[in-house]
């Protein structure tokens, strides 16, 4: 079997089994060494912002990693209320739904110190419990219709 391979690899041209190697390397090294999403859409973030933020004018959106990068990613978003920027981090989110729905659950968290119902943190966590369970609620019920609104504008032929 082995002097089969040897054989059978002998006859193949060194650039084809380095490509095949390659090809069957590829998903692992991609996981491995993964690169940032950069497929969103920043004028279509900020219309779906402008349907659900109260006072939009003054969020800011941003994409940076929120994670050490030891393959433990331990949250995909996060919203600082003192600065009133949502961060995204790309390289947990990576496709518009998970865009959408982590974006819904921040713009919530942003409603919620709009309205003087929350406590921010040094690290800007919830520690109260009914606000994470409202902005999660938030989130699932309105992820469709804001997937909706976000793909009218990155789609033009698409209507909301
Ligand atoms: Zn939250």
């Amino acid at each position: 079997m082995a002097l089969l391979l040897i054989f059978i690899f002998g006859c193949l041209d060194g650039a084809f089994v380095g490509y095949l190697l390659a090809e069957t390397l590829r998903p692992s090294i991609r996981r491995w060494r993964k690169r940032p999403w950069t497929g969103y859409d920043m004028a279509a973030i900020a219309y779906v912002v402008g349907w659900f933020a109260n006072s939009s004018q003054d969020l800011k959106i941003e994409f940076r990693s929120l994670n050490s990068g030891f393959g433990l990613n331990f949250s995909e978003a996060q919203y600082d209320g003192t600065e009133k920027i949502i961060t995204i981090d790309p390289y947990v989110v990576d496709s518009p739904g998970r865009l959408v729905a982590a974006l819904l659950h921040e713009i919530c968290h942003h409603n919620q110190a709009d309205q003087g119902r929350i406590v921010i943190g040094m690290a800007g966590r919830y520690q109260r419990r009914p606000i994470e369970c409202e902005a999660r609620a938030f989130s699932r019920a309105w992820k469709r219709t804001a997937l909706r609104i976000y793909r009218s504008r990155t789609n033009p032929l698409g209507t909301p």
